[in-house]
């Protein structure tokens, strides 16, 4: 029934009224943000808005985005077997492109299984809340993914954070959960490489700490896979601990260079998950096209093409840091933090007034008053881009340790 004291449409109740205020209010706290389109490929050189720009903003590590087999991998596949999947994985949507692709993760990553999801986001979204209720514990890195954080909260398990890479606050964390909820499942969730910072887990210890208080890992290696270990597997094997943790989660859109992401841990789990896992069974099956390029990157990530590419990405990593006179960075995500939200803003607009495309970080990616510059480093970059990226970084240096 119509209530005849509100305006048709809603008068100042109407959802306009309501968005435009948001947006005032977020435009006046600096933190409004904007859509960039490109007009070129997603490469370190890149066009947009008619300029010409140095592409230091992409999670593209290894520069697979645009690898001429990855194309040719997804143009096969999609003469074969056209675009869309059709349906769900467990309708009618999983194709032969889908069951490759998790065979070549299994087998990269050494483990008994691989499961695919649509995104990262999908896959933290289905498998977190399929392996914690609202009886179990989750203990999670102050500095963990939003879509870490979000499938936590989903879960309806009690929740504890601890300070970033905090391992005396994670073990008291453990210690109270074993004590407080007995028969509960335990599950620590942490990243291997952290988006916003570049640093890394300590994760030997974490390890150690989750198998002396009987707990699970579910470990993230979204900026780990590709850049870390010998072999690009990622932190897990940089630290020997791959055998030891229960989940580990990468996604296929950034070293990777095409889209989607997957859960790797015992058979079990797989089985699991295709039961269990909302993201997974209500979703349509991601387009074979991009699970064959997909399954073409981790051929390319596990032969002597990755190894080579690492090393390439390893040099700019090395070369940025030392011409910025920094210690030597453990990951390709080098934060510069500036602080103030302006500032930050301030910063980046300089830099790609320079032509040169850095991305200010703000609240809520990152916490209040510790804005940044995030620089990404690619195999792609030539040793000319990352020394002239130096240069103009130089001024911006005031509130990031030098060695
Ligand atoms: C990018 C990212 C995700 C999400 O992956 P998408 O495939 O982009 O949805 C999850 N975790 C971390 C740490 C990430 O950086």
């Amino acid at each position: 029934m119509e209530n005849p004291d509100i305006p048709a449409g809603g008068g100042p109740f109407s959802l306009e009224n309501f968005l435009r205020d948001e947006l005032a209010r977020i435009q006046e706290a600096g933190l409004l943000r904007r859509l960039r389109v490109l007009d070129s490929p997603q490469t370190t050189h890149i066009v947009s808005d008619g300029r010409a720009l140095v592409n230091f903003s992409s999670n593209d590590y290894l520069g697979l985005a645009n690898h001429p087999a990855l194309k040719e991998a997804a143009r096969i596949e999609w003469e074969k077997a056209g675009f869309g999947s059709g349906a769900s994985r467990l309708v009618c949507g999983t194709l032969a492109a889908h069951e490759r692709l998790e065979e070549m993760i299994s087998g990269f990553k050494r483990a008994g299984a691989a499961l695919c999801f649509s995104s990262g986001y999908a896959a933290a979204m289905g498998t977190i809340p399929a392996l914690c209720s609202s009886e179990d514990v989750i203990i999670l890195d102050k500095l963990c993914h939003a879509c870490l954080v979000d499938a936590a909260r989903l879960s309806g398990a009690q929740l504890r954070v601890f300070p970033h890479n905090d391992v005396e606050k994670l073990e008291s964390h453990l210690r109270w959960a074993r004590a407080k909820h007995r028969g509960s499942r335990v599950l620590v969730v942490a990243e291997s490489v952290y988006s916003m910072d570049g640093d890394v887990a300590p994760l030997r210890e974490i390890v150690d700490l989750k198998d002396r208080h009987g707990a699970w890992l579910f470990l993230d290696e979204a900026h780990g896979v590709g850049v870390l270990g010998a072999n690009g597997r990622g932190l897990a094997e940089a630290t020997g601990v791959e055998g030891r943790i229960e989940v580990q989660m990468g996604t296929l859109g950034k070293a990777l260079g095409t889209h989607g992401a997957y859960i790797t841990g015992c058979r079990l789990l797989r089985d699991f998950l295709v039961n269990r896992s909302r993201s997974f069974i209500y979703s349509t099956a991601p387009p074979a096209p991009v699970a064959a390029a997909a399954a073409r990157a981790v051929e390319i990530l596990g032969g002597a093409e990755g190894g080579s590419l690492r090393r390439s990405l390893w040099k700019n990593i090395r070369n940025l840091g030392s011409a910025l006179g920094i210690p030597e960075p453990p990951s390709a995500i080098i934060p510069i933090i500036v602080g103030a939200e302006a500032a930050a803003m301030a910063a980046g607009g300089d830099l790609l007034a320079s032509g040169f495309l850095v991305p200010a970080i703000r609240y809520p990616t990152v916490a209040r008053g510790a804005a940044r510059l995030r620089v990404t480093l690619s195999a792609s970059h030539s040793d000319e881009d990352v020394g002239s990226l130096a240069e103009v970084l130089k001024p911006h240096m005031a509130g990031t340790p030098t060695c």
